[in-house]
């Protein structure tokens, strides 16, 4: 009976594109070697660590926020190379931002549009806040579709275009050109939003370019960059926009711990900077090894992770498990993803594992 009213409830109240959707499914990897989220795999210097806790020892938890957030705004402009005169604005993770973008666009009959496969937030959230998702599938070779992108620009006036650069899971770096005459077929009916939550891997970014189109977001993220805890995201554009999407930005987004962490470890940015170089290296590597194991093709990456395409994606991965190596099979997402693995750029020694393990599933 209980049961039978609380299902009636949900009927009435939730609404039936919300219902219909299945929860974002994140696995529990307790005791696996974690090459599944893109994650840095290292740590700060122990110096830093005992440094950082008597700051944390030392935040006031029983006070909200300040919230301009002023000073963790300006580390992030001076040390990630937001250009002057544009405002940041934060989010609890870029997830966040994303969220914020679809509520403050979410007129009737607005539309989000973005390549597929991309990352899934973008359709998700689009859902969440009622707008319809458009997806314009990638190229066989995974580039962006430049002439079926601009044809459904043209049929659909999206509110939202989504790049991101590099893409995930396909990992590449969209043709620059392609991207700009997106920016431009666009115009002043919708803005285009480059995620470019894997920049640190990149080296490549739209950042410079936020002082030469009015409808250009550029957001990304310090998951990455190996700060995936503390969940912090931020994004940058010209200051009338930006001052509209903070209008629905929950007032204390940002807590005082993350608060207080971020701005201390942006303050020795450069170890990150160096631990990033450091997987690029190793990305360069694993991506050698894995191509010279039979059957094995790797996708060029400009991000922490590879693409792999296996004979079987779902023995790989399951026999992956068996060695408590997790990794991410993409092989039913899209057809264009047909028995690939996303597979983390991660140490040498997890990096060997993993080579160990695949190569024994083969
Ligand atoms: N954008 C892209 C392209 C991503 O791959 C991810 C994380 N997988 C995010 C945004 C979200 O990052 P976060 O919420 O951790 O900032």
């Amino acid at each position: 009976r209980r049961m039978e009213h609380i299902l009636s409830l949900i009927e009435n109240i939730i609404r039936p594109e919300v219902r219909s959707l299945s929860a974002y499914h994140v696995a529990d990897s307790s005791g696996f070697v974690k090459l599944d989220a893109m994650e840095n795999p290292y740590t700060l210097p122990e110096g830093l660590k005992q440094q950082l806790a008597q700051r944390l020892a030392d935040v006031a938890m029983n006070r909200y926020p300040v919230p301009s957030y002023a000073v963790l705004k300006q580390a992030i402009s001076d040390k990630l190379g937001v250009p002057a005169g544009f405002p940041v604005v934060l989010g609890n993770g870029s997830d966040e931002l994303i969220s914020m973008i679809s509520v403050a666009c979410a007129k009737p009959g607005a539309k989000v549009l973005a390549p597929v496969p991309g990352f899934v937030m973008y359709a998700m959230s689009a859902r969440f806040a009622g707008l319809e998702f458009v997806g314009v599938p990638l190229a066989a070779d995974l580039s962006l579709d430049k002439a079926a992108m601009l044809a459904a620009i043209a049929q659909h006036s999206p509110a939202v275009v989504y790049l991101a650069y590099p893409n995930n899971p396909t990992g590449n770096l969209f043709d620059k050109d392609d991207m700009l005459e997106i920016i431009a077929a666009v115009g002043n009916s919708g803005v285009v939003v480059v995620d470019e939550a894997y920049q640190p891997f990149a080296q490549a970014s739209f950042m410079p370019l936020l002082p030469k189109f009015d409808n250009l977001v550029v957001m990304r993220t310090v998951s990455k960059l190996g700060l995936a805890g503390i969940r912090l995201g931020y994004m940058s554009g010209s200051a009338a926009l930006m001052g509209e999407f903070d209008k629905v930005r929950p007032p204390y987004n940002i807590n005082v711990l993350t608060q207080a962490a971020a701005e201390f470890v942006l303050q020795h940015v450069d170890v990150l900077d160096a631990q990033a170089a450091q997987l690029r290296e190793q990305r360069g590597k694993l991506a050698a090894a894995l191509a010279a194991l039979p059957g094995v093709s790797v996708f060029p990456s400009a991000a922490n992770f590879l693409l792999v395409r296996v004979p079987n994606s779902e023995q790989a991965f399951a026999k992956l498990l068996e060695h408590k190596i997790l990794v991410k099979n993409m092989g039913k997402m899209h057809a264009l993803l047909e028995n690939c693995l996303r597979i983390t750029v991660s140490t040498p020694e997890e990096n060997a594992a993993l080579l160990d393990a695949l190569s024994a599933s083969l």
